[in-house]
């Protein structure tokens, strides 16, 4: 057997297994979304490889087992299940694939009650059998439990005969209830509502599930041909009409805008149902369009259901691997089993430190709960220790830098270790790949994969390379992946970054506690990077919101003879280097500001300084002190330059005063 057929081999039998558990012992061991999982890898698997799509996959087999106390019951038409999608993308694939068919389709949007699906068959007006999907055509006779059900009719209001389906669920207060009692008796919870209710439609005894509190909702009829019925709409009335209870919150769309209106209204306000849905059901409204676009052997083509996201999954942790950013700082991260979280697929992550780690018992081979941390990058949240086997290995930190072998150093007041190499390769690609970042220099094209290429063919080493990558031009056009386009692109875009004002450089030279608002800051305050290099610590620190830690770093940073040879560089290749006021941004340099002018100005008088100051909206004083916002120094400027300096007060020369003023 191959690696494929062992993979395929491996993900039927945990499918089956927990079908098994799901649908014939409602007890489930696994997720909801680690099924979704692993179902989403068979079928991707089974994509790529149709010949080894084998009989017994559940990918073709509806989940039910028919077990064997419960009378059979043959589906006159099969039930069928439905196909999931899981983000806005896949939801506009499916309407493409119903545009090719129908021209102007019509969606009827229903919540997704999360229950299981009964078929109800009446005779002479009278409910004669209720059965469970089973496998789609071999269901379990249900009827006495089904009579049970307050909301469920025994007789219609007229004699037809009919057939209607819908979904038994257990409202969240009598699932709660169940709970509370269950554990009272020592007896094993159920995991969510639907498999409460599964297991109280699929009880012997009548008694036991009378008390189970269930409800109804009715959505499909299967032979609406007999009744002269066109739509899924008409359908639901018409349900309504003979008595049964229809979800009342349904809505007919025609556009993708108005059923992303509806699926966002759900996500938010599910909770204020009494009962749980797990997410909304599109269906091709006319029944003439659900004949024309047909069936797959286990899913109907006309309708698909979108799942919510889970904000919280449960995976394996398969291992934990370290990082190195660029300040050396080591990182560890959870090697996860991939799960489908919040519409993504999530392979890794991040575990903070080694400190969170052993806080949390976090070990190799735990099945841990994961969230999306401020919604973007995924954290291990917390252990099911009650899911160990025993295998399970504790974490142990790391001495030597995964990358380069140098011993790691842990400083007193930080909790990370540190590699302390600076030539470390790994700290020297995420420092490439952070100078290139969005909120530093925004050069696109260089994520990790093509500067960790560029870096190891030797040609993107150091920041300033990326300005020489210019002379490398046919090389790099002959890279496997590359060609003339893409390498004009990553070039030009390399080129543009030049004209990028003070902040973009100082963010992306990556000095040790400069960040972000750190650099904006300076580069406010200093307008060149000259200026800025020439700060004393005290002209650094005396700076509003810079502390001595962040002046400290900036001293050792510009001290370092590579890091002088580094900017050298940049300005050899005209890279920018002074801060560029934005036309908008313009009158905030004056606005509500507080101006002290000093010495001579050689373009303009005192009081024609004066009032471009005000003009603009700024005030002007005559000394200086903690208020000030700005000094303005011409030529031998007195003692208000040097107080400037000591309360590190912005300060601005003519030319600065010019150029801000737009005039
Ligand atoms: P499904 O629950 O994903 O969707 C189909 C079902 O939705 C229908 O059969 C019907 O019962 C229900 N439904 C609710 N409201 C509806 C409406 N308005 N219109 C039409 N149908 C509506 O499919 P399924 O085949 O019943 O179950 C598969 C899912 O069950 C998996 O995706 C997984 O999430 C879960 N599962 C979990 C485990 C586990 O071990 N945790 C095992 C098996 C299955």
């Amino acid at each position: 057997m191959d690696n494929i057929d062992a993979k395929i081999d491996e993900l039927i039998k945990r499918l089956n297994k927990a079908n098994f558990e799901y649908y014939t012992l409602d007890q489930p061991t696994i997720t909801d979304q680690e099924y979704d999982s692993l179902m989403d890898e068979l079928i991707h698997l089974e994509s790529q490889y149709p010949s080894k799509v084998r009989e017994d996959s559940p990918t073709i087999r509806i989940g039910g087992e028919v077990i064997s106390d419960f009378k059979k019951v043959t589906h006159s038409i099969p039930m069928m299940s439905l196909g999931d999608i899981f983000n806005e993308e896949e939801i506009k694939e499916f309407d493409e694939k119903i545009r090719k068919t129908i021209k102007n389709p019509e969606y009827v949007c229903e919540l997704k009650i999360d229950g299981l699906s009964v078929s109800l068959v009446y005779e002479n007006g009278k409910l004669i059998r209720g059965s469970t999907r089973g496998d789609g055509v071999v269901g379990e006779d249900i009827t006495h439990n089904v009579k049970t059900i307050k909301n469920v009719p025994l007789s219609l209001p007229n004699n037809i005969n009919v057939e209607v389906r819908g979904e038994i669920y257990m409202p969240k207060d009598s699932f709660e209830k169940l709970n509370e009692y269950r554990i009272k008796k020592g007896e094993k919870e159920f995991a969510n509502p639907r498999n409460a209710a599964a297991g109280s439609v699929r009880q012997l005894d009548s008694k036991v599930s009378a008390e189970r509190n269930l409800s109804t909702f009715m959505y499909h009829l299967p032979l609406a041909d007999n009744y002269n019925i066109k739509t899924q709409e008409e359908a639901l009335k018409f349900m309504k009409d003979l008595t049964f209870t229809v979800n009342p919150n349904i809505v007919k769309v025609n556009n993708i805008k108005d059923l992303m209106n509806y699926i966002d209204y759900w996500k938010e306000n599910r909770n204020s149902l009494p009962y749980e849905i797990d997410g909304i059901v599109i269906k091709v409204n006319s029944f003439a369009d659900q004949r024309k676009l047909g069936v797959t052997a286990k899913t109907p083509k006309w309708a698909i259901a979108y799942k919510f996201p889970a904000e919280e999954v449960l995976t394996k942790l398969n291992n934990i691997e370290f990082c190195v950013g660029r300040t050396g700082k080591i990182t560890p991260r959870a090697d996860l089993d991939p799960v489908r979280l919040q519409g993504s697929i999530v392979r890794s992550a991040t575990l903070n430190n080694q400190d969170y780690i052993k806080e949390k018992d976090i070990r190799i081979g735990d099945i841990v709960s994961i969230r999306k941390a401020g919604d973007v990058i995924p954290e291990v949240v917390e252990v099911k220790k009650e899911r160990r086997t025993g295998k399970e290995l504790v974490f142990k930190m790391i001495e030597n830098c995964p990358i380069c072998g140098t011993k790691l150093i842990k400083k007193e007041d930080e909790v990370a270790y540190f590699c302390p190499n600076l030539e470390c390769d790994a700290r020297n690609i995420e420092g490439l790949i952070h100078f290139s970042s969005r909120d530093a220099m925004n050069i696109e094209g260089f994520g990790q994969s093509i500067v960790e290429d560029f870096y190891n063919i030797g040609y993107l080493r150091s920041i300033s390379d990326y300005y020489n990558l210019k002379d490398h031009k046919e090389t790099l056009m002959e890279l496997e992946g590359f060609g003339e386009k893409s390498i004009n692109n990553l070039l030009d875009n390399v080129e543009n970054s030049k004209k990028n004002s003070l902040e973009k450089l100082l963010f992306g030279l990556g000095i040790k506690h400069v960040g972000k608002k750190t650099a904006q800051i300076l580069s406010e305050h200093y307008l060149t990077l000259d200026r800025l290099m020439e700060a004393k610590i005290e002209d650094l620190s005396s700076i509003p919101d810079i502390g001595s830690t962040i002046a400290n770093s900036i001293i050792d940073y510009f001290s370092n003879e590579k890091n002088k040879e580094l900017i050298n560089n940049l300005k050899s290749n005209n890279v920018n280097m002074s801060f560029t006021i934005k036309e908008k941004n313009m009158n905030k340099m004056f606005e509500d500001k507080t101006f002290v002018l000093t010495g001579t100005l050689s373009s303009l008088t005192r009081n024609e300084a004066k009032d471009l100051i005000e003009s603009l909206g700024g005030k002007n004083t005559s000394s200086v002190s903690r208020k000030t916002d700005v000094v303005i120094a011409g030529a031998s400027p007195g003692n208000k330059y040097d107080e400037a300096v000591k309360l590190g007060i912005t300060i601005w020369t003519e030319e600065d005063f010019i150029k801000y003023s737009g005039r």
